[in-house]
């Protein structure tokens, strides 16, 4: 479903993303890990067209990598960006609205509010609520609800656990294990690395804008370096 090849993003005179390769198959659930600073946030964005880079990103096989970041919403690819980005004063049903734009199918849009709202019941609740006023966690939910609304096949997700509570990641990641349920293929991007492969098939460990090591999940749990760099032993 995903081709990268030889991507690279280059912050002024600092190259943040070293030609790395990736791959994800239709259904797969790959987990990218890595320190502080190694690159993963800036490949996730330069796979959505929201950062320049150069390099080949293919989607379906087709060559995206000039694509306008807009278009790739319809072609099935949807971003949760580090930090949400929700609508701060948009209500949680308008930002739901919101991750809709690219949908015509009015009966079929609120079919999908109601089924966000019954995956997270918290966001049901404060519908009429205003984003802004909503806690880190609900935010999170938000971004991922509204994610959610364009029906994408292929989801980005960048640190979800970041700045919640542990029973709030807890809830994060069952929506995410919901998600990925359903078939969609995700490319998690997560600095709590034991919970980004206990949720994906495969990881990727990114060191310094490259990629060094790729291996399924049960895999990289046993391996005593990643253990011990990145799992905390
Ligand atoms: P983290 O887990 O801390 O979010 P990351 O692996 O996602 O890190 P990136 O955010 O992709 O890493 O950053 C990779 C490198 O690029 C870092 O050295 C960072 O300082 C640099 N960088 C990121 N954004 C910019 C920017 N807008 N301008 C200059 N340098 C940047």
């Amino acid at each position: 479903m995903l081709q990268v090849r030889q991507l690279e993003v280059h912050y002024g005179g600092i190259c943040a993303v070293k030609g790395i390769d990736l791959d994800v198959a239709p259904g797969e659930k790959v987990a990218l890990i890595g320190a502080n600073g190694a690159g993963k946030t800036s490949t996730l964005k330069a796979i959505a067209r929201m950062l320049p880079a150069s390099g080949e990103v293919r989607l379906d096989g087709d060559d995206i990598s000039q694509a306008a970041p807009h278009t790739l919403v319809g072609r099935g690819l949807a971003l949760v960006p580090e930090g949400r980005g929700v609508f701060a004063r948009l209500s949680v049903r308008e930002n739901l609205e919101m991750g809709a734009y690219v949908r015509h199918d009015s009966s079929a849009i609120a079919a999908d509010i109601e089924r966000v709202f019954g995956m997270l019941p918290r966001l049901k609740e404060r519908a009429a609520q205003t984003a802004g006023t909503l806690s880190g966690g609900e935010q999170q939910m938000l971004a991922i609800g509204r994610a959610l609304m364009s029906r994408p096949r292929l989801l980005l997700l960048d640190e979800p656990s970041m700045g919640l509570s542990p029973i709030m990641v807890d809830t994060v990641f069952g929506v995410i294990r919901d998600v990925v349920r359903e078939g969609v293929t995700l490319l998690l991007v997560e600095q709590n690395a034991r919970l980004a492969l206990s949720v994906c098939d495969r990881g990727c460990v990114m060191e310094s804008g490259r990629v060094t090591l790729c291996a399924p999940s049960a895999e990289l749990l046993d391996n005593p370096a990643v253990r011990a760099a990145y799992l905390g032993e």
